[in-house]
C-alpha cells in the first residue's frame, strides 16, 4: 500500500516529515500513515508539473490519449484490488465499488483518452481578406483538490479532462482517503507517464491545499468540497488571478408527483439518498411528496429504509456501510437535534444502530425527517443518509419549495406526465435533472451547479472547454496593405 507523496514520478517523504493516520471507518483502526505535504512539498509538486508541461503539452493528442487508455485498461484489470481498497478507505460497500467506483473511474480515463486527439478549433467569420481561427491550449499547471466521498472516481473527473487537453497535475486527496488515488498515481507510473506531469500530495486543506489554491505558478485551481472552503478557495486564488472551478454542496430536490410509478419512486428516492451514506453532493436530500400519495409512498419508503443491510464494508451483501469519519458522523448525528428542535418528526433512523457489531465503526441508520421547508434541515446540507421530507398540493408550490435553497446542483422528478417532466425539468435550478431516475452520471454528460453549487463544469466537452484557453489567431490574407497612416 503506498503512502508516500508522489512527485516528479517518485514516490517520496514529506519535507518536514509529517504524517497523518488513515482510519479504517468500519471499525476505527488504523490503516496505515500516510506522508503529510505542506506547503515546500506543494512548491516542489507544482516545480515537477511545470517542469513537464512544455512537453506533455505538445505531445501529440493521440499519444497522450493512449496513455489514458493503457492506464483505463490497467485500472479494469485491478477491479478487485481497487474496489477493496476504496472500501477500507471510505467505507463504500464493495458491491458499489465494484460495479460504480471502479468501472466508473474506467471510462471516464477512457472517455478522455478518445477525446484528447478530437480537441478542435474553430474559424470565425470575420472581414472579407482576413482568416481568424481559434485554437484551445492548454492552461499549464493545474491544482486539483479532491474530497473524501468518492476519491477513485472524482480523481478521474478531475484529471481526465485536465490531461487529455495537455495541463500538468498537482492533486491533493483528502487526507482522509488518500489510498485509492496513491494507487492510481502508480498505475500511470507503470503505464508510462512522464515524470512530473502529475503530482499526488496528500494533506491538510488548510496548508497543503491552501498553498495549491494561492500557487503563483497554478493557472487553474479545481476544486470538489463544501461552500465554505469553496470560498476560501476563490480568496486564495486571487494572487495570480487564476482560473476556479467549484463543484459544491447541494440540496437535491426529488419530486414525486401522485402519477408517478410509485413502486419505482421509492426505489430511486432510496437509492438518490442512501447510496454512499447519502455522502454526495447531488444526494436526494429532499424529497418533495404530492399530497395525495405521501402517506402511501411514506409507509413504503420507510419500510424499505429499515431494511437496507448496514454492515461490513467488505462484505459483499453489505447495502450500507459506515460514514467516512467519526467526526462526520456526529455532524450528520448533530441534525437529528436541529430537526427536533424546530419541529421536525423523525420518522425513522435517527442514531447509530444499536447492534454491537457496528459500535466501533462511523454508522448511521438510514433517517427519515418530515419538516418545513424552511427548517434547516431542508435547507442546510447534511451529506449523511439524512433525507427531510416536505408535502406539496400543486406543480407550483412544488417548484417554489425545489428552487427554494442556495444550492443548484441535482435535481428528480418522477411523473407519467411528459410535458410536466420537461417543463419542470427546465424550471428547476439545478445542474442536473433526473426523470424517472436518479443519479445517473457518464463521462460524456456535464456535470456541475448553479448558485452555491458552484461554476463550471467536469465531464464532457465542457470540461475540455473549461480546461483550455481560447487562442485567437488573425491572418492578413490578402497581405493588404492597411492604410493606417497614408503618406
Ligand atoms: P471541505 O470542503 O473542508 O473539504 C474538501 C477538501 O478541501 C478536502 O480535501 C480538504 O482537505 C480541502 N480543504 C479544506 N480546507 C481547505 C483550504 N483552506 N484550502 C484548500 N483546500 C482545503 O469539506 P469537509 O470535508 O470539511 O466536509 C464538510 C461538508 O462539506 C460536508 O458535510 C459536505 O456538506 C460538504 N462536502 C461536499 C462535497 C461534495 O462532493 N461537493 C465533498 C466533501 C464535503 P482536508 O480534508 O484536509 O480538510
Amino acid at each position: 500500500m503506498q503512502n508516500q507523496l508522489f512527485i516528479d514520478g517518485q514516490f517520496v517523504p514529506a519535507l518536514e516529515g509529517g504524517e497523518i493516520d488513515v482510519v479504517n471507518p468500519a471499525s476505527g483502526e488504523l490503516i496505515t500513515r500516510i506522508a503529510a505535504a505542506k506547503a515546500e512539498d506543494v512548491d516542489r509538486a507544482v516545480a515537477a508539473a511545470k517542469r513537464a508541461f512544455p512537453a506533455w503539452a505538445a505531445m501529440p493528442g493521440a499519444e497522450r490519449g493512449r496513455l489514458l487508455l493503457k492506464l483505463a485498461d490497467r485500472i479494469e484489470a485491478c477491479t478487485d484490488e481497487l474496489a477493496r481498497l476504496e472500501s477500507l478507505d471510505t467505507g463504500h460497500p464493495l458491491r458499489d465499488s465494484r460495479i460504480l467506483d471502479v468501472p466508473r473511474t474506467a471510462a471516464c480515463f477512457r472517455y478522455f483518452g478518445g477525446i484528447a486527439d478530437k480537441i478542435e478549433g474553430k474559424v470565425i467569420p470575420v472581414d472579407a481578406g482576413f482568416l481568424n481561427y481559434v485554437q484551445r491550449k492548454p492552461i499549464g499547471v493545474v491544482g486539483q483538490i479532491v474530497p473524501w466521498n468518492f476519491p477513485l472516481m472524482f480523481t478521474s473527473w478531475k484529471m481526465g479532462p485536465a490531461l487529455a487537453a495537455g495541463n500538468t497535475v498537482v492533486l491533493k486527496p483528502s487526507e482522509l482517503t488518500p489510498l485509492s488515488t496513491l494507487r492510481i498515481a502508480e498505475l500511470m507510473k507503470e503505464v508510462g507517464f512522464p515524470n512530473g506531469v502529475v503530482n499526488i500530495v496528500p494533506g491538510y486543506g488548510h496548508t497543503a491545499g491552501q498553498r495549491l489554491a494561492e500557487h503563483p505558478d497554478v493557472g487553474k485551481i479545481a476544486f470538489t468540497g463544501s461552500t465554505a472552503t469553496g470560498r476560501r478557495i476563490v480568496e486564495a486564488s486571487q494572487g495570480n488571478l487564476k482560473r476556479v472551478q467549484l463543484e459544491l454542496g447541494g440540496k437535491g430536490a426529488n419530486i414525486v408527483f401522485e402519477d408517478a410509478n410509485l413502486e419505482a419512486a421509492v426505489n430511486g428516492a432510496a437509492w438518490a439518498i442512501f447510496h454512499n451514506q447519502g455522502q454526495a453532493c447531488i444526494a436526494g436530500s429532499r424529497l418533495l411528496l404530492q399530497e395525495s400519495i405521501a402517506d402511501e409512498f411514506l409507509e413504503r419508503f420507510v419500510s424499505l429504509a429499515r431494511s437496507i443491510r448496514l454492515g461490513d464494508p467488505l462484505d459483499g451483501t453489505t447495502e450500507m456501510g459506515p460514514l467516512t469519519s467519526a467526526l462526520h458522523r456526529d455532524r450528520v448525528l448533530s441534525f437529528v437535534d436541529i430537526a427536533r428542535q424546530q419541529g421536525g418528526r423523525i420518522l425513522t433512523g435517527g442514531k447509530a444502530p444499536s447492534d454491537p457489531s457496528l459500535a466501533s465503526g462511523f454508522y448511521v441508520e438510514p433517517t427519515i425527517v418530515e419538516a418545513s421547508p424552511g427548517d434547516r434541515v431542508a435547507q442546510e446540507e447534511v451529506f449523511g443518509p439524512f433525507v427531510t421530507v416536505l408535502r406539496f398540493k400543486t406543480e407550483e408550490e412544488a417548484l417554489a419549495i425545489a428552487n427554494g435553497t442556495d444550492y443548484g446542483l441535482g435535481s428528480g422528478l418522477w411523473t407519467r406526465d411528459l410535458q410536466r417532466a420537461h417543463r419542470l425539468a427546465a424550471q428547476i435550478s439545478a445542474g442536473m435533472c433526473w426523470i424517472n431516475c436518479y443519479k445517473r452520471v457518464s463521462p460524456g454528460s456535464p456535470f456541475g451547479g448553479l448558485g452555491q453549487s458552484g461554476y463550471g463544469r467536469e465531464m464532457g466537452f465542457d470540461a475540455i472547454h473549461d480546461y483550455t484557453e481560447a487562442r485567437s489567431v488573425w491572418v492578413n490574407v490578402d497581405a493588404k496593405i492597411l492604410p493606417h497612416y497614408p503618406r
